[in-house]
């Protein structure tokens, strides 16, 4: 047996590709994130550790700057081993970025030469706090040195003003002596001591503002601003030297002499060898200028530092870039993909609904149903489209099965209303020839009994009245042949008035035997109508024989036949003044075998074959139900 795909299979198959599609789309979105994730997590791995390594590498540069020049002119030790306690936490807070900073094989260029640099720079900061630290140790020898020396030459005055003080007395005395004698001028020894005194006093006097001024000059050495100033003032002190030296020389010998040569050269001392300020203000100026440089290197080494974060972070932004654009291209192809896809499974919905569902389905659904309308309808001859293999399919095969059930059941019908016409119609004939030959046998006897008698008069008026019921017979076998000529399919233009006039010929003797009176009203204009002549007599002949059945108790016994042009199409209706119809039977009399006469009398095969003829000719036959008393059949035909 040929496999078959049922609707639900199809279905299944069709909602399937959509499903699949729909997870296509999912798993492309799906995809694209994963993606967009890899790439964030990329730059969360890469750029953000990067970022804040030389974010805080940038911050502690930049404390370092602001720090150094400070340490580089710090005030006193507290102050220096505070600001490098503050450096030396920077330089250690950059050694320990470096060691837990990534590794990946990106950085390693850029972060061996930060590693250097903070290396660098750390050592530069070691020997600037040395230096700072030489540099403060300096100051404070240049102070106890400076303190030193104004103690010794308040010592150097304390010995040269008594000296100073003497020989001022010597030269008093010696003026006092020469006031003695009244004269005004000094002679002999006197004038000599007044002499030496005086030289004596005059070389005190220099060597005590001397003694000041070398003070002053070997005091004022730590304070020189450079080498030259160093330089002059040495060569002054020198001159200044050399010139004390000769006045000492002059002084030599008196009392005080010694120790004052004594206390000149401590202060001397403060010149030359170990304790010379000049040496040691040499010394400090160079600790000075190597500081400055120190603190040069160490700007050069932060603004390097700088360049090289500045490098770093370059780089992470072009990574970030990067990767930003690699993103954007996922989401840009993502974007594509599931454009694509989404679009493809609307198309496929659409095409399924469209081609499938709505075409294919219930496009035959519907031309199913109007087959099955039209079936109900009666027209039994519509065709049934059998398309594709499937559900629906299996109804347009089982409603073609029904329809042609139908039509032979319509057919067996129709035959069976034929042979019931047909009894009815023999019923008829035989009533009516029947009569007339009981007559003429009644009369043939008579009429040889006559002719036995030799009465010919009677036997002429029998043989009269023989003649007469035999034009009779004839008559009714002449409308028989006509109602015997097989009735032609096609519709032609039917004068109404002949047909009902033909109908009551036939009917002739039952409207006489029943008393029956017969009005008949046709508008001039609804006088032809399109059907068959024969079946239109069948169906007239059918409601006569009702209607005349219907008045045969009643005491008013009138049938009105009336026709009439209502919408373009003949109204033709037959009223009786017989019981009508009751409500319980008006949906039944059309029905076929419906019937309230008794057995033998009627089949219940007259209403609904006239029904199908009337129908045949694409009129309608029904029962008004609205009248009172007796019934009315209606029969509505299309015109010529
Ligand atoms: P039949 O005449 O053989 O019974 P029909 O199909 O012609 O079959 O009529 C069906 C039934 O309809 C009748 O038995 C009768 O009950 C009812 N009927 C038809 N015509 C009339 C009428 N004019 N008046 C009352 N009843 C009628």
């Amino acid at each position: 047996m040929k496999s078959r795909i049922g609707i639900r299979g199809r279905l299944f198959i069709a909602f399937g590709l959509v499903v699949i599609m729909t997870v296509v789309t999912g798993m492309i979105g799906w995809l694209s994130y994963s993606k967009l994730g890899e790439s964030l997590h990329q730059v969360v791995q890469t750029n953000i550790p990067t970022m804040s390594l030389v974010a805080e590498l940038s911050e502690r540069g930049a404390a370092i700057t602001g720090i150094a020049p400070a340490l580089a002119v710090a005030e006193d030790e507290l102050e220096r081993e505070k600001i490098w306690a503050l450096l030396f936490e920077n330089l250690q807070g950059m050694d320990a970025l470096l060691v837990t900073a990534g590794d990946s094989p990106d950085d390693v260029p850029v972060q061996g030469s930060l590693t250097s640099l903070v290396e660098s720079l750390t050592s530069n900061l070691r020997e600037l706090d040395e230096n700072v630290r030489r540099r403060l140790w300096y100051r404070s020898i240049k102070e106890e040195q400076t303190q030193r020396l104004r103690w010794i030459s308040a010592d150097f005055l304390d010995e040269v003003e008594p000296m100073i003080d003497d020989t001022q007395f010597n030269i008093e005395v010696r003026l006092n002596q020469a006031n003695a004698v009244g004269s005004k001028i000094l002679i002999g020894a006197g004038k000599q001591d007044f002499n030496v005194a005086s030289v004596n006093q005059q070389a005190l006097f220099r060597i005590k503002a001397d003694g000041n001024l070398l003070t002053g000059l070997i005091g004022r050495a730590p304070y020189l601003p450079d080498y030259e100033s160093l330089r002059a003032s040495e060569l002054y002190l020198h001159e200044v030297q050399s010139r004390l030296y000769e006045d000492l020389a002059v002084v030599e010998g008196i009392a005080g002499s010694l120790s004052l040569h004594q206390s000149l050269e401590d202060i001397l001392g403060f010149a030359s060898g170990e304790q010379s300020l000049f040496d040691q203000r040499r010394e400090e100026l160079e600790i000075l200028l190597i500081g400055k440089q120190l603190l040069e290197r160490n700007r050069k080494l932060i603004e390097q530092l700088n360049h090289l974060i500045s490098t770093r972070v370059e780089r992470a932004r072009d990574v970030a870039a990067k990767e930003t654009l690699r993103s954007q291209q996922s989401i840009g192809r993502g974007k594509l993909w599931m454009l694509i896809t989404v679009s493809a499974s609307l198309i496929l919905s659409v095409a399924i609904v469209w081609l499938y569902v709505g075409r294919s389905m219930v496009g035959r659904i519907a031309r199913l149903d109007t087959s099955m309308l039209a079936i109900a309808d009666g027209y039994l001859e519509t065709e049934v489209p059998v398309e594709g293999s499937d559900e629906i399919s299996d109804m347009a095969m089982a409603l073609r099965t029904f329809r042609d059930q139908l039509l032979e059941t319509q057919a067996e019908l129709v035959q069976a209303g034929k042979l019931a016409a047909l009894g009815q119609l023999s019923a008829g004939i035989a009533h009516e020839i029947n009569q007339p030959l009981a007559a003429i046998r009644h009369y043939a006897r008579n009429g040889e009994k006559f002719y036995q008698r030799g009465n010919h008069a009677e036997v002429q008026g029998n043989l009269e009245k023989i003649s007469e019921l035999s034009e009779r017979v004839h008559g009714v076998i002449k409308q028989l042949n006509s109602m015997a000529r097989k009735p032609s399919k096609g519709l032609y233009q039917v004068d109404l008035a002949e047909v009902i006039q033909n109908v009551l010929l036939l009917l002739e003797g039952t409207v006489k035997s029943c008393g029956a009176k017969i009005k008949i009203s046709i508008d001039p204009d609804s006088q032809k109508v399109l059907a068959g002549q024969l079946r239109l007599e069948q169906v007239m002949l059918n409601l006569l024989t009702n209607a005349l059945h219907a008045i045969e108790n009643e005491d008013e016994k009138i049938v009105s036949i009336s026709a009439s042009l209502q919408r373009n199409q003949v109204e033709l209706s037959i009223h009786d003044t017989g019981p009508g119809v009751t409500e319980e039977y008006q949906k039944h009399v059309f029905d076929p075998f419906f019937t309230t006469k008794e057995i033998g009398k009627g089949l219940g095969l007259g209403l609904p074959i006239s029904y199908n003829i009337i129908r045949d000719f694409g009129g309608s036959l029904s029962l008004d139900t609205n009248r009172d008393g007796g019934a009315t059949f209606r029969i509505s035909l299309l015109r010529e």
